[in-house]
């Protein structure tokens, strides 16, 4: 083993689902022969008509004498000006906002957005204090499991559940009663819709924790990976949340271009200039094909008009066929939560009093050919032992329609299987 810092150790550990993705992958490699309904993924698929609308940005970028300077020479480490000022245009339309060039900032996709905002936000101030980074609602992203230098520093709290026993829902809640921001707080971050649970936060919960915010001069980072405009992956109302301490990120993966890297910075300028010279630091700046081509899916409108049209839809049938298909195969008298779907890319479910664990689950349901992914890698900053961690799993709404209906089945079938054995 390479002799490795703190920080070599620490980072070149697999972190929250990417440590499963690891047998996931082993999984599909050794069983060759065996077909698997492989609902696991985080990556989004591949819709035609959204890879047209990259193409053909991609093909008025090359006809335009701006090519050169978007591939062949540097650029600013705020971002690529064109698609700076179409997204400060487009929020000032559509959202009556005040936004200058100097409110935004484009990172090589959000995660870098997040892994420069929460060392510049929590961990040891000068002075030797440390600094926390919240997550009001656990469970969310496990990507935030593996960005903090300080591991510690990260916090989360459990949610309260408001249950509706008949008709088999749930919905996580933040709970006002335990979640704690104080002078000893850094930065507050959480995804809304929610990865892993499809969980949106109403505005008034929003409005609440950035009020409870608001007196320590900290920002609010508001992961909108999946919210309004784009890709607009959410299948219930809701409102973007703007403010003076909220920091709105966005990332174009979810809209099409996770291999582009685009994450996107909306906040006040003494913010987005501490994490413009973190960037420049790090990387100097982002792909600046990437954000020419955003830039003019914006500009035109296009790419608000396919997240409407065919993102949101997509997705928004899949939960249904999912919920359907759970509802028929599903024995009534288990004790069996599906999360109230209201945005995101996947389906979470809490099996109450799982007689094994989630890892074990997983196991089994491997067994007849059906990955999902055990959920108590979803629960970051959350140390305390909590029986929920170990009843929930994420379903990834990727598969086609039929395979969706078939793991459903099976699912339903190791269920009961599991609680008989009790
Ligand atoms: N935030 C959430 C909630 C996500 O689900 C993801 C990716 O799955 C990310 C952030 C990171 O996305 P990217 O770095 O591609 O913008």
């Amino acid at each position: 083993n390479p002799a490795l810092t703190q920080i070599g150790a620490q980072m070149s550990k697999l972190t929250g689902v990417r440590a499963i993705m690891k047998d996931i992958i082993e999984t599909l490699r050794a069983g060759a022969g065996q077909q698997f309904i492989n609902l696991s993924a985080g990556n989004p698929l591949i819709l035609p008509e959204v890879e047209q609308l990259w193409r053909d940005c991609t093909a008025q970028l090359l006809a335009s004498p701006e090519y050169g300077e978007v591939v062949c020479r540097y650029g600013s480490s705020q971002g690529y000006t064109p698609l700076v000022e179409a997204i400060a245009n487009d929020f000032n339309k559509r959202y009556g906002l005040n936004l200058s060039e100097r409110n935004i900032l484009i990172t090589p996709g959000s995660q870098t957005l997040y892994f420069y905002a929460v060392n510049s936000f929590g961990g040891y101030t000068p002075s030797g204090e440390l600094k926390q980074i919240v997550l009001p609602l656990s469970p969310d992203y496990t990507g935030y499991g593996g960005i903090c230098l300080v591991p510690k520093a990260l916090i989360a709290y459990k949610p309260t559940l408001d249950i509706d026993e008949a008709a088999h829902r749930f919905k996580y809640r933040p709970d006002f009663s335990q979640l704690s921001i104080t002078e000893d707080t850094g930065c507050v971050l959480f995804s809304r819709p929610c990865n892993p649970t499809g969980n949106v936060l109403t505005d008034d919960e929003v409005k609440k924790i950035a009020a409870l915010a608001a007196p320590y001069n900290l920002p609010v980072l508001i992961d909108s990976a999946y919210a309004p405009p784009f890709p607009a992956l959410n299948f219930t109302e809701m409102t973007p949340v703007f403010g003076d301490n909220i920091l709105h990120c966005m990332s174009l993966s979810k809209a099409g271009l996770p291999g582009e890297r685009v994450g996107i910075a909306i906040g006040d300028e003494k913010w987005i200039e501490v994490l413009e010279c973190f960037q420049a630091n790090i990387g100097l700046h982002s792909s600046r094909y990437g954000q020419a081509i955003a830039a003019l899916a914006i500009n035109s409108g296009a790419l608000v008009e396919i997240s409407h049209t065919v993102i949101r839809p997509f997705y928004q049938n899949k939960f249904s066929v999912l919920e359907t298909s759970l509802e028929q195969a599903m024995p009534k008298d288990l004790p069996w939560f599906l999360h109230r779907g209201e945005g995101a890319i996947f389906a979470w479910l809490w099996l109450e009093d799982l007689p094994i664990s989630d890892w074990e689950f997983y196991q089994q349901l491997k067994q007849v050919g059906v990955i999902i992914v055990p959920g108590s890698t979803f629960f970051p900053g959350l140390e305390e032992e909590w029986a929920h961690k170990h009843q929930c799993f994420r379903i990834s709404l990727t598969g086609t329609d039929e395979e969706i209906a078939t793991a459903m089945q099976r699912l339903a079938k190791v269920a009961e299987e599991a609680y008989k054995g009790a």
